[in-house]
């Protein structure tokens, strides 16, 4: 809960900050180019979006948390937000897509739905409200997903990382996309092992890869804890294979 409350009054620090003058914006906000409002939970509380780098690169999407008591993600997100981003990158940070989950501490949404079990891609019934994987009652039911689908199928990302804790693995994958998880696990230390253990139906990454053309997603398993200097080796790893995907799609297209 400590952290929830220290991203919560960076978010309040940064939008305080701006009202002052052009100069200390530049400074707290990085090159952060608009903050939006992507939906709002159950509960009311606003899924927020914060847009960064240059909108006219490589469109990369990055989720903080989706579970909600798996937050170790929220620092990344939070050292991203201050970074400045590589030429030819159009960065999209969603810090939470489950904000009540996050405030409730919570694996679901307010409803109790897994919302990495409620996306709209092989969906399928997986028990009932009070089950730690309840998928909902139907495919994307929930107004967090809607939320993301519709906000994915606008901003038609090339790559999105998704957070989760705390199997401290990343699942190897094939081609292109098997080399950004390789290197990604590389720079982090995480190893790569197949994720398991679960019921995997409806999940977002899965949905993202199939739901829409030409997508790349992974999920990051972080272990138990996060410090900020690792955090800070993973918004480095985020801008990395963010990088190393631009420089692979500029050569496809012969620049
Ligand atoms: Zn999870």
């Amino acid at each position: 809960m400590r952290l929830i409350k220290k991203t919560i009054s960076a978010v309040f620090a940064c939008v305080a900050l701006a009202s002052v003058s052009m100069t200390s914006q530049a400074t707290a906000q990085g090159n952060i180019l608009e903050r939006r409002v992507i939906g709002t939970s159950i509960q009311g509380r606003p899924i927020e979006a914060i847009h960064m780098g240059d909108p006219k690169g490589v469109t990369v999407a990055v989720i903080g948390v989706i579970h909600g008591n798996e937050e170790a993600g929220l620092l990344i997100t939070d050292e991203l937000v201050n970074m400045q981003i590589p030429k030819g990158v159009n960065l999209w940070v969603i810090p939470t897509i489950n904000p009540d989950g996050t405030a409730l501490d919570r694996r679901g949404n307010a409803n109790r739905v897994d919302l990495n079990r409620n996306f709209p891609y092989g969906w399928a019934r997986i028990g009932q409200p009070g089950y730690w994987q309840y998928a909902g009652p139907s495919r994307a039911s929930e107004p967090e997903t809607k939320a993301i689908v519709a906000f994915f199928r606008e901003i038609k990302p090339a790559l999105g990382l998704w957070y989760h804790q705390d199997l401290n693995i990343i699942s190897p994958g094939v081609g292109f996309e098997g080399e950004i998880r390789a290197r990604y696990g590389a720079i982090t230390g995480l190893p790569m092992k197949r994720i398991t253990g679960g019921t995997y139906t409806g999940v977002a990454a899965t949905w993202q890869k199939h739901g829409l053309k030409n997508s790349m997603a992974f999920v990051v398993e972080l272990g138990k804890t996060l410090s900020v200097d690792e955090a800070k080796v993973h918004a480095s790893a985020v801008l990395d294979i963010s990088m190393m995907l631009r420089d692979s799609l500029s050569s496809k297209l012969g620049k």
